[in-house]
């Protein structure tokens, strides 16, 4: 006899595993099934995120940035160090500890909520029968059955067929995260968030660093007056960061990859120690359903959903990257909560007009909202309002005087429709225009709002006055 819930959700990552609370939270019996292995054959809850995604990620990030800091900011300061080194091996193992802390912390918020872990494969069979297998094409052990399933298993790399994973030479982004040693000359394709992320840790660290982007067009999705100034400082940095390239080949050898790409000037060649391939995500569902049941999928494979999560197959939702829009934690763990709610009958909902993007490179860029380009091409008029961070004291005084902040007003209505910064802890700067637009303030809203002097976030309420010409640390 199967065991049964009111709830099993396949997968725990940030979607997956905070719709498994919430649904506990409410009253309602859940398992959450997932086959992450630490490595040592135990089960590490989280997922990509937790594991291999952002927190690892950031965990380097703030590491190679402390050394660059030391390297090429203390000076500034009055602080001299001779000798400075990196221990590469110390620095991975921070990492893991970090992930190590984490992923058991949700093991420990699965017990105090009394969410049951299930370890292994899961795959929706009919009539909302969860099986467990021994590994993704294993054996079944165990079926569960449920009321509801939550289908939350994530997303992949991309795979890029003139340039194979290899796990050695070529790398996905888990790769990336593990180099053993700093790799003298790194080659990355694909210059998105993983690609800038991830080569801005070795470029600090002291890699060559070359990236091959397909588009003629750097970070389309970000605003253009925000790419334009990131190019800039990127360059500064040392990334070489080239636009129009097309990758044929990669040839690997035991010392190196050749990489043959094609770009305006016709055909070229890059030799490097490493490769990064870093080209997107697509969604997971390798075997999550049984031959029996058939949960419909869109052109770029995510689970099709309603408005409410539901699948084509009754009883059963989907979340997280596995579904439409974009793959970010944060939307995946709202999501997570309100389905959950809508299971248990209550008015769950996200607004994805304010879900926050942040790529955190130095300096760090954020947004949320519509970018200036995405407006005009709907015909909207609106008025703008930019403050650069060297007019403030806070960021002078703490030497990291880069960067602007961008507000974007509705002109017929005042209403902030877009917020676009890159500079200092812009990814904790954002979090005042995610209100914002949540609450559909005017710029006048916050121009009227009163910031802490010295502070950063003194430049996004000068921004708010910028819109209407009235900053008063800048001309306007
Ligand atoms: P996942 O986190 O992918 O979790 C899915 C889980 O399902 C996994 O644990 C997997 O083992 C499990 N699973 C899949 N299929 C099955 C099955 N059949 N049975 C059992 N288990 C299964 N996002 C941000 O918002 N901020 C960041 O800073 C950020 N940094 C990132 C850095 C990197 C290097 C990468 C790769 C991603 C980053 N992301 C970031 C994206 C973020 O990790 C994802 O958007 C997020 O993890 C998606 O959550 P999810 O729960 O939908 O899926
Ligand atoms: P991405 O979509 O951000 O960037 C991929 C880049 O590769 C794009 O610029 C694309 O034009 C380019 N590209 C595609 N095919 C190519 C080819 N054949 N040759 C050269 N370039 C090619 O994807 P990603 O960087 O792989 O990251 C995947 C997802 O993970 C992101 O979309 C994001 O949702 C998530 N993520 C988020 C964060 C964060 O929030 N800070 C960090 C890392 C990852």
């Amino acid at each position: 006899m199967a065991k049964s819930f009111d709830v099993v959700v396949i997968g725990a990552g940030p979607a997956g595993y905070v719709a498994a609370i919430r649904c506990a939270q409410l009253g309602l019996h859940t398992a959450c099934v997932d086959r992450w292995d630490d490595g040592q054959g135990n089960q590490s809850l989280g997922g990509t995120c937790l594991n291999v995604g952002c927190i690892p990620s950031k965990a380097l990030l703030d590491s190679s940035e402390q050394y660059y800091k030391l390297q090429h900011q203390f000076a500034a300061h009055g602080i001299r160090v001779a000798g400075a080194s990196i221990d590469i091996a110390a620095m991975l193992e921070r990492k893991d500890k970090i992930v190590r802390t984490l992923t058991d912390g949700i093991r420990t918020l699965f017990e105090a909520n009394k969410v049951s872990p299930i370890f292994g494969h899961g795959r929706l069979a009919s009539g909302n029968i969860v099986e467990i297998l021994d590994g993704p094409n294993g054996a079944p052990v165990e079926s569960v059955s449920a009321q509801s399933v939550i289908l939350a298993s994530g997303s992949e790399p991309t795979p890029l067929p003139p340039a194979p994973f290899d796990g050695e030479r070529i790398v996905d982004s888990a790769g990336a995260l593990a180099f053993a040693e700093i790799p003298r000359r790194l080659g990355v394709i694909g210059a998105g968030v993983i690609g800038l992320e991830l080569g801005s840790v070795w470029r600090r660290l002291g890699s060559e660093v070359v990236l091959l982007e397909a588009l003629d067009t750097f970070l389309g999705g970000a605003d253009q007056l925000v790419a334009k100034e990131a190019r800039r400082q990127f360059k500064r940095q040392g990334l070489d960061i080239r636009l129009g390239s097309r990758v044929e080949a990669a040839e690997t050898t035991k010392q190196q990859v050749r990489v043959r790409y094609t770009d305006s000037g016709g055909e070229q060649a890059l030799d490097v120690d490493r490769l990064i391939v870093a080209i997107g995500r697509r969604p997971c569902t390798d075997n999550l359903v049984s031959a029996d049941v058939t949960i419909k999928r869109d052109a770029h494979g995510a689970i099709e959903i309603d408005e409410h999560y539901r699948t084509n197959v009754e009883g059963v939702y989907a979340i997280g990257d596995v579904v439409r829009g974009p793959m970010l934690a944060h939307k995946g763990s709202e999501e997570g909560m309100a389905v959950a709610e809508l299971i248990a009958g209550k008015p769950g909902h996200v607004n994805y007009e304010a879900i926050p993007w942040v790529i955190y490179t130095a300096p760090e860029i954020a947004w949320v909202g519509a970018t200036e380009q995405e407006l005009t091409a709907s015909d909207i008029a609106v008025n703008t309002g930019t403050f650069p961070f060297a007019a403030t004291g806070r960021a002078r005084a703490m030497e990291e005087a880069m960067g602007f902040v961008k507000i974007i007003a509705e002109a017929a209505t005042d209403r902030v429709r877009g917020v676009h910064i890159i500079g200092p802890h812009a990814s904790e700067l954002i979090a005042e225009a995610v209100l914002a637009i949540e609450y559909q303030a005017s710029s006048e809203d916050l121009a009227r709002t009163v910031h802490a002097h010295p502070t950063l976030s003194e430049a996004f309420h000068e921004a708010a006055l910028a819109v209407d010409r009235r900053a008063i640390h800048k001309a306007n």
